[in-house]
């Protein structure tokens, strides 16, 4: 039976973004710049991470409480071995109604779609920040070409991951001139360009306002070479915000978290790939659910705790952001993922 909770803004949980690994094989700079994230970077250890049967249980007791959505992400999802087995797991679970994964394509062959979509996979964002081979080059900072990652959505596509969405950057001075030719590039595909503000996430991508390119400067952009419209929103509290071209070109997103934040309807919790929930994308603190389960905690006490950590939950980051705010000392996206 499902006990629903809701935190102390009245929000329920609905969504757990799980990060299977810190770990990446890409260093964007607006999320692992290279200077930090180097050789001696303290990724977890292996026997750090929630095994599968870990992460599937919690998952178990999540859903319990209300959470239908599941994502994956990291770090990169597909750095973790046999990843569909876990996917396989949560698919299993009473209550799921949806299962995504986040990723940068770079691993996805057509085989490993095939297994995740096999294994239950419903729909898959791929990351990319320009078809323009320097500049995803420059943003990758790891010399990753744009075919492959092309390559890795036609895989998806082949897989029947539809519908495929594609998450794009945008940070001022290194990849606006990129917005008309991406939304060029996916009209009449089907697949869903989504444009995300550049976020003060962590403390190592040197984030300034000044290199937020507004959701308002890309909308313009755009509504100035193929006209737009709003699009209601599919359920209440969908991150994107949707539009769609009226040449009948398809739909595109805008995640406008620094400038139109959505706070009030945010139903997502987030947990780390060492089992630390966090209850914020900007968290500071959180919550050790790791070491519960190690400790044995049969899931009662697994589930008073989850109630104990989500009732008194009043995040709202994105809605009090300030000069001092962006100093706090918050959770790296690499280790929560976005
Ligand atoms: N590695 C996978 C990928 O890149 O798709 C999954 C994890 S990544 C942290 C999840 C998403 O967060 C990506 O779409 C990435 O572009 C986005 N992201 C990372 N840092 C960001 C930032 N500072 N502002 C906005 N989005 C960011
Ligand atoms: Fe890796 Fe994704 Fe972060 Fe880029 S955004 S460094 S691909 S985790
Ligand atoms: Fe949710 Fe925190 Fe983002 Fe607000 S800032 S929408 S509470 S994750």
């Amino acid at each position: 039976m499902t006990m629903p909770i809701t935190d102390a803004f009245n929000r329920p949980l609905r969504d757990l973004r799980i990060s299977v690994t810190d770990r990446c094989n890409f260093r964007c700079v607006y999320c692992m710049p290279k200077e930090v994230f180097g050789a001696s970077y303290p990724f977890l250890a292996r026997q750090e991470l929630l095994t599968f049967e870990e992460i599937a249980r919690l998952a178990g007791i999540f859903t319990a409480h209300g959470v239908t959505k599941l994502r994956l992400t990291g770090g990169e999802p597909l750095v973790r071995r046999d990843l569909e087995v876990l996917v396989g797991m949560l698919t299993e679970l009473p209550g799921v109604d949806d299962i995504a994964l986040t990723t940068n394509g770079s691993l996805l062959s057509l085989k490993k779609a095939q297994a995740l979509a096999a294994a239950g996979l419903r729909r898959i964002t791929i990351s990319l920040d320009s078809l323009d081979e320097a500049t995803f080059q420059a943003m990758n900072d790891v010399g990753f070409p744009v075919s492959k990652v092309l390559a890795a959505i036609d895989n998806a596509l082949a897989a029947g991951l539809e519908p495929v969405k594609i998450d794009m950057v945008v940070k001022r001075g290194v990849n606006e001139h990129s917005i008309l030719p991406m939304a060029e590039h996916f009209r009449h595909t089907g697949i869903i360009l989504r444009f995300i503000e550049f976020m003060d996430v962590g403390t190592t991508n040197g984030w300034r306002m000044e290199d937020v390119v507004t959701a308002e400067e890309i909308l313009d952009t755009i509504n100035e070479r193929w006209p737009i419209e709003a699009v209601a929103p599919n359920y209440r509290g969908e991150v994107a915000d949707r539009y769609r071209y009226l040449d009948g070109g398809g739909e595109i997103g805008i995640i406008a978290s620094v400038t139109v934040p959505f706070c009030g309807d945010c139903t997502r919790a987030r947990l780390s790939a060492d089992g630390q929930l966090y209850t914020c994308l900007f968290g500071t603190r959180s919550h050790d659910f790791r070491s519960l389960l190690r400790s044995g905690a049969d899931d009662a006490e697994i589930s008073a705790f989850l109630q104990a950590v989500w009732r008194v939950r009043d995040d709202r980051y994105s809605e009090i952001r300030s000069a001092q705010t962006i100093h706090l000392k918050k959770v790296e996206m690499s280790r929560i993922g976005g």
